[in-house]
């Protein structure tokens, strides 16, 4: 099985459509407001997508773009304006920021209410408490096309390949929170295939093009590939030999087409969230 994050991003994003429209109606607008520093190229088509994905589905979008000079005060302050404007309802900074810039100081005044990419303290300890408010997009987005295609947690071995904050960690603590048996690996792994082979869910973040193959996966497992790599020829990759590795697992996501169009429904979810949340309406 394939497991299509475009149609099911396409699903969730009407959804959200027919409820920003009926918001709308409302008086209330959904916002989001993204800070991008610096001219990485990926972060910019990144934050290209998620601008499209705002304008198709009616919440307003703010873009705020820094030089890569830039003085972290004025992020700061600029992190503190959009906490106050009304508009705004959730704040992302573009991660990865340039090297020199305290991305964890700056994550940290983003309001928690307002967190829309779940990094803050505030949620990622709501989220390890079990009674997460903001979850971060790319985890929750492999949950929902997990829970879609009819695959459950409960009682699986599932391993998580790399513990970054933003996919590893909250991976893994979701999947426990489904009552899964999760074990996190990372460059220190010893026997990491044999550590791979046990799981009956298999997620891979770790940013190495086509990394896992058929080796590291058990007969039967579902296979979630969260990589995205660009090679040399523009082409995408992602972590998991595809090919090799579909004939061995029931289930796999695709790159591109898989984790990556989730992330975007999940950030567009939580900004309606954020938005019903400040509005007193959830
Ligand atoms: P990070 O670089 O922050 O983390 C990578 C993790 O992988 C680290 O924990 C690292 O271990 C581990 N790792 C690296 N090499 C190995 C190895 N050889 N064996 C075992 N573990 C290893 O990456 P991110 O989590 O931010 O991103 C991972 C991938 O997912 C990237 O390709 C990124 O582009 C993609 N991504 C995709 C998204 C989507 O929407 N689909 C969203 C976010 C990211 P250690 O901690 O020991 O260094």
């Amino acid at each position: 099985m394939i497991l299509n994050g475009t149609e099911l991003s396409n699903r969730i994003r009407s959804d959200i459509k027919k409820e920003v429209e009926s918001l709308r109606e409302g008086g209330v607008v959904p916002g989001l407001a993204v800070v991008l520093v610096g001219n990485d190229p990926a972060s910019r088509i990144y934050v290209n997508r998620k601008k499209k994905a705002c304008e198709e589905t009616g919440i307003r979008f703010f873009e705020h773009t820094f030089e890569e000079d830039t003085a972290e005060d004025k992020l700061v302050s600029t992190i503190e304006e959009l906490n106050r404007d009304e508009k705004v309802n959730g704040i992302l900074v573009q991660l990865p920021l340039p090297e020199g810039f305290n991305q964890e100081k700056l994550l940290d005044r983003i309001d928690p209410l307002k967190d829309v990419d779940g990094l803050h303290p505030f949620n990622t300890g709501k989220l390890l408490s079990g009674a997460p408010v903001f979850l971060p997009c790319t985890p929750a987005g492999i949950m929902e096309l997990m829970e879609a295609n009819g695959i459950s947690v409960a009682g699986k071995e599932c391993v998580v390949v790399g513990r970054s904050n933003i996919v590893g960690k909250p991976a893994a603590v979701l999947l426990l929170l489904k009552n899964g048996t999760v074990t996190v690996c990372h460059s220190r792994t010893r026997n990491l295939e044999e550590v791979c082979r046990r799981a009956d869910i298999l997620v891979v973040a770790i940013g190495k093009p086509e990394f896992v193959n058929g080796s590291f996966v058990k007969e039967g497992a579902c296979v979630i590939d969260v990589g995205i790599n660009r090679l040399g020829d523009g082409k995408l990759a992602g972590d998991v030999k595809f090919e090799e590795v579909s004939r061995i697992a029931s289930a796999i996501t695709p790159v591109p087409g898989g984790v990556g169009p989730m992330t975007i429904a999940m950030l567009l979810k939580n900004t309606v969230k954020a938005a019903k949340i400040q509005k007193g309406l959830a």
